[in-house]
């Protein structure tokens, strides 16, 4: 399979812990957020209480994990990780929620895919800070009462929309992660070659953050191939030349769209004649996941405009027609 540089999807040794900031100081962009959260954080620790516990939606790589370490930093508390599919059974939830100490924060990732039987057990846990767990067998069946301590559950989703309502409305804190812009992304890009002790010269900043698709992830992981090709080609040296040099080498086009993408656009406007198409038929002709191009690739691809989701499918824009070079007639006659 290809290297898919832009897909956002967390690879484990591309990852850093290194990289991610601590502090919602250092936490860059998404300044609405950060805004309320510090208000939120400041009231819980002067009540000396628990943070209300947070959910965080959005595409992948936009920072929702970061964010949830950065809470149990601030509040001064531990954190424990989970992800929604690990959690299997009631069992496994009431294991890691028993090693809970006050204020912790418990942060499930995917908490959209939790089994429904351990998201049951979650309610009473995240409103009256107790589960009931059932023992014994048979004739000597009972539940037993388990107290916890008061706990932050962050919960982190690409897909608000599959949570039940019930778990929705547990949450007190909602909030989702928006795109970076090209300022925030040069900025990450600056902190990145900072905290790895790379210099990089401002252009080069500025080819890696415009083609990084509005997500921090991506920018860290388009940083470290330039780098790649600066040591081996450029004495180390990260320019704008040896930058755009190395991301065309890799097929990141000039607005972050990878060969997925291009594909996908292709398909739509080639064989569904730019649309309306639905997305499992998209996926079929493409021989890719539904699911991963709803999740991965179509929010960006929304975001700046290149396609439109209608009640009857995804229509290619005129945009996405120019970017790919193929005219635009479509519509001319209706
Ligand atoms: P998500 O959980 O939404 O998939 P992560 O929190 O794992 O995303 O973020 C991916 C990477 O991007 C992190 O390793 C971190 O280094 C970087 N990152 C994310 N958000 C920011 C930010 N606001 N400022 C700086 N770096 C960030």
């Amino acid at each position: 399979m290809e290297e898919r540089l832009v897909s956002a999807e967390e690879s484990s040794f591309d990852e850093d812990a290194s990289l991610r900031p601590k502090t919602l100081d250092e936490y860059i962009g998404q300044k609405d957020l950060k805004q309320n959260l510090t208000i939120f954080i400041q009231a819980a620790l002067q009540r000396n209480e628990a943070l209300d516990h947070v959910l965080l939606y959005g595409p992948p790589g936009l920072g929702k994990t970061t964010l949830s370490y950065i809470l149990a930093n601030e509040m001064g508390t531990q954190i424990r990780t989970a992800s929604g599919p690990s959690i299997e059974k009631g069992g496994d939830l009431a294991a890691i929620l028993s090693t809970l100490q006050p204020g912790d924060v418990l942060f499930i990732d995917e908490i959209h895919r939790l089994p429904k039987a351990v998201e049951e057990i979650l309610y009473p846990a995240m409103e009256d800070f107790c589960i009931d767990i059932v023992v014994g067998k048979e004739s000597t069946v009972r539940t037993i009462r388990l107290n916890l301590p008061p706990f932050t559950l962050v919960g982190a989703t690409t897909r608000a929309g599959d949570l039940t309502a019930p778990l929705r409305d547990r949450f007190g804190i909602v909030s989702q992660l928006q795109f970076y812009d090209l300022e925030d992304l040069s900025q990450i890009v600056r902190r990145t070659s900072r905290v790895m002790g790379n210099a990089i010269d401002e252009q080069a900043v500025l080819e890696i953050a415009r083609r990084s698709r509005g997500t921090p992830r991506i920018a860290n992981r388009l940083f470290r191939r330039v780098r790649d090709f600066a040591q081996v080609m450029n004495n180390g040296i990260i320019d704008q030349k040896i930058a755009a040099m190395a991301l065309d080498r890799l097929k990141v086009d000039h607005l972050g769209l990878d060969h997925v993408d291009h594909q996908y656009l292709r398909g739509i406007i080639e064989r569904f004649s730019g649309g309306p198409v639905g997305l499992e038929a998209i996926a079929a002709s493409i021989g890719e996941e539904a699911m991963t191009l709803e999740d991965v690739y179509e929010p960006y691809l929304l975001q700046i405009g290149f396609i439109n989701r209608t009640p009857r499918g995804r229509v290619a824009t005129p945009k996405a027609y120019e970017h790919l070079g193929i005219s635009y007639q479509k519509d001319l006659f209706g």
